[in-house]
């Protein structure tokens, strides 16, 4: 099965379970698992932060930040269509106090600075005190620019407001920009990053920013009932996909293109907006349930108008979605 719903269905590879099956363990809620620490370690070091904290899914490290950078009653600038928003149970508002405060997201993916600017709430006993502002990157596949956040970044400081960086797909952003992930990182006090998506592990997500951030969330994660033991074997598969599987984004991304362009060829089927990393979208014309049913037929199984490439998906399987989608374009149900 060829499966575009998400890079979240991409197993772990044979060196990675290799990985896992020889970690050194210990409790790490005593802090005494040597892998889980020396994975912390180096994801610090690779987003150029004081320190890090593995956490179990990026819902729960985005959950983590926003507890530990804001208090009851604050509240956080993000994306109408914003994970860190939308699709996390409320959980800063459920567990924090922390209202979010949703504006939509350019054609780009930003937060149109002028739009932040003007819902920077006034010091005014009326108003919850805004205090953080919450990018993703990517968003919906598309990269920040260094440029936009470098101006977003100097527009916090200037109100004094927190950084924080849903990173889930963050990797992907910096291996299509071919940067180092720390010129990212540097625009934000805290990133999210997530390591069973592209990268390829069963679970595990990373909390980045400095020691006094890390340690509060530290905190939070043990109250939230995050507190792993032998996570050793978790952390063994993210120390192996920081090593070995950042750079085999870029066979994702440029599968991505390939399929991307395949469908200027089409003559019914078609895309909307760009694909600069690993996502294509459908166009809302085209009849998704019908689609899926004969996609279904040829060993393909998508979710809606997005298709998400990963590493599980191979040049081959590319020519293969092709010529499904070849033969539907011609011959639609
Ligand atoms: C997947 C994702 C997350 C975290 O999801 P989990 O399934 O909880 O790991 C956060 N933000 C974005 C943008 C995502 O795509």
């Amino acid at each position: 099965m060829i499966d575009l719903r998400s890079d979240t269905v991409t197993r772990p590879s044979e060196a990675m379970l290799d990985a896992m099956m020889r970690a050194e363990t210990g409790d790490d809620v005593y802090g005494e698992d040597p892998t889980v620490n020396k994975l912390e370690a180096y994801a610090a070091d690779l987003f150029g932060k004081e320190a890090a904290l593995l956490g179990i899914s990026g819902t729960q490290t985005n959950l983590l930040a926003l507890l530990s950078h804001c208090q009851r009653g604050h509240e956080y600038i993000v994306g109408h269509d914003a994970h860190a928003y939308k699709y996390e149970g409320g959980g800063a508002a459920v567990l924090g106090g922390i209202q979010p405060c949703p504006i939509p997201f350019s054609e780009k993916g930003e937060l149109p600075l002028e739009q932040i600017e003007r819902n920077i709430k006034p010091d005014d006993i009326h108003f919850a005190i805004t205090k953080l502002v919450c990018l993703e990157n990517t968003q919906s596949g598309k990269v920040l620019s260094l440029d936009y956040l470098n101006k977003y970044s100097k527009l916090a400081m200037k109100y004094n407001l927190l950084r924080h960086l849903d990173g889930a797909r963050v990797f992907n952003a910096a291996v299509s920009l071919d940067i180092p992930v720390s010129h990212i990182s540097e625009h934000f006090d805290s990133v999210s990053i997530c390591l069973s998506k592209g990268l390829g592990c069963p679970a595990g997500s990373l909390l980045v920013g400095d020691a006094d951030f890390i340690k509060n969330a530290r905190r939070w994660r043990k109250m939230i009932g995050g507190g792993m033991r032998q996570a050793g074997v978790i952390a063994a598969a993210g120390q192996y996909a920081l090593i070995n599987n950042i750079n085999k984004l870029s066979q994702d991304h440029n599968n991505t293109k390939k399929l991307h362009d395949a469908f200027s060829g089409f003559s019914t089927l078609s895309l909307e907006g760009s694909s600069e990393t690993n996502m294509i979208f459908l166009s809302p014309e085209i009849d998704l349930s019908a689609f899926a049913k004969f996609l279904l037929t040829k060993g393909i199984k998508i979710s809606g108008s997005r298709w998400v490439l990963h590493q599980d998906i191979s040049t081959n399987d590319i020519d293969q979605i092709i010529s499904a989608c070849k033969e539907y374009d011609i011959y639609p149900i």
